[in-house]
C-alpha cells in the first residue's frame, strides 16, 4: 500500500531559541507587524540570486524558466497570502535547518536585546531586525512553506502554527508544489486580513522593497 504524505508527515520541535523567538514575537506589540512582507520577499530575491550563483557552474538548473520572480497572491476569500519564488528552493534537509534552528548571530543579538529591554522596544526591534522567516508567525496562525530544489524532482512541504513545533512531509499533488523554488502561504489571522488587500500589499512593497532585483508581481485570486 502506498502511504499518503499524511502518513509520512513528520514532527519536529523548534530548537529552544526558536520557540522563545516564536513566542516573544507573538506577543509583542504589532505596531509595526508590516515587516513580515519584506522579510518574506528578501528571503525570496536571496533565492533566487543563490539560483543565479549556482547556475553559472550549472546552467541546467534555470531550465527553460530563466526568468525570476516573485509573485503575491492574494486570496481575500480564504484569509491567505501566498508568496512564491522561483528561485533555488530548499531540500527536505535544508528546511528543517533553515526554518527550525537559528542560525545567524544577528538573530541571537536581537533576542539579547529584547530580553534586556523586556520588551519594551520590542516592535521597534523587530522592524530594525526583521528577524526573518520566523516574523511571518505575527500575522499568520499556520504557515505552510512548500519547496522544491533546482534541479531536484522532490518537493517538501513545511507546515507549522508556531507554537513549538513543525512537521515536514514530501509533497506529492504536483498542482501544489511550485516547478522549482519556494511557495509560502500564510493562513492569516483574523485581524491580519488587511494583508489580502490589494492596496495594503501595494503600499507596503513600495515602502519596504521597492529595492529588490527581483520583479514582484502581484495577483488577486478571484472569489
Ligand atoms: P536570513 O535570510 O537572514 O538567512 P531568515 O530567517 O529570513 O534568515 O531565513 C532563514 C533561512 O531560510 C534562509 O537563510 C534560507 O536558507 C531559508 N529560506 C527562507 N526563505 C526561503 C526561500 N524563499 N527560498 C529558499 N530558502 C529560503
Ligand atoms: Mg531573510
Amino acid at each position: 500500500m502506498t502511504k499518503t504524505a499524511e502518513q509520512i508527515a513528520e514532527s519536529h520541535v523548534f530548537e529552544a531559541d526558536v520557540a522563545r523567538l516564536l513566542h516573544m514575537m507573538v506577543h509583542s506589540v504589532y505596531s509595526d507587524r508590516d515587516v513580515f512582507l519584506r522579510e518574506l520577499i528578501s528571503n525570496a530575491a536571496d533565492a533566487c540570486e543563490k539560483l543565479r550563483y549556482e547556475a553559472i557552474e550549472t546552467p541546467l538548473l534555470l531550465g527553460a524558466d530563466a526568468e525570476n520572480r516573485i509573485t503575491l497572491t492574494l486570496d481575500e476569500d480564504n484569509r491567505q497570502l501566498v508568496v512564491e519564488d522561483n528561485g533555488i528552493g530548499m531540500s527536505r534537509d535544508e528546511m528543517i535547518e533553515a526554518l527550525g534552528t537559528i542560525a545567524r548571530s544577528g538573530t541571537r543579538v536581537f533576542m539579547e536585546r529584547i530580553e534586556a529591554n523586556k520588551a519594551a522596544e520590542g516592535a521597534q526591534l523587530i522592524g530594525q531586525f526583521g528577524v526573518g522567516f520566523y516574523s511571518c508567525f505575527m500575522v499568520a496562525e499556520r504557515v505552510d512553506v512548500i519547496s522544491r530544489r533546482a534541479g531536484t524532482q522532490e518537493a517538501w512541504t513545511w507546515t507549522s502554527d508556531g507554537k513549538g513545533s513543525y512537521s515536514v512531509s514530501p509533497e506529492t499533488t504536483l498542482t501544489v508544489a511550485p516547478s522549482r523554488g519556494t511557495r509560502i502561504v500564510l493562513h492569516l489571522m483574523e485581524d491580519a486580513k488587511q494583508y489580502t488587500s490589494r492596496w495594503t500589499v501595494e503600499r507596503i512593497v513600495k515602502e519596504q522593497s521597492g529595492h529588490v532585483p527581483v520583479a514582484i508581481r502581484l495577483v488577486e485570486k478571484p472569489g
